[in-house]
């Protein structure tokens, strides 16, 4: 459910409006550093889901694992919420 109204967001809402937000990246609070690997992610994955790949790539590219990845975890939470329905 969680993971539904995260990529319902992530395809509602789109990346400049991500990018405007605030800066939530822990790793740059707590050290002072640039950027740290996941930097980006957010907007990426918006990008994502908005259908934009390369502005997705230009974010943070580890949107091509994280982005396929949660397809296929919503994919197979709506197969096992279908097979619960039938098994009633
Ligand atoms: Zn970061």
């Amino acid at each position: 459910m969680v993971l539904s109204f995260a990529l319902g967001a992530f395809a509602v809402v789109p990346p400049e409006v991500w990018a405007r937000g605030p800066d939530i990246c822990l790793w740059k609070h707590l050290f002072g550093l640039a950027a740290c690997p996941a930097c980006g992610s957010t907007r990426a994955l918006a990008a994502f889901f908005h259908g934009h790949l390369a502005q997705a790539l230009a974010y943070n590219r580890n949107v091509m694992v994280t982005g396929p990845m949660l397809i296929g975890l919503l994919t197979q939470d709506v197969i096992s919420g279908i097979m619960k329905l039938w098994e009633k």
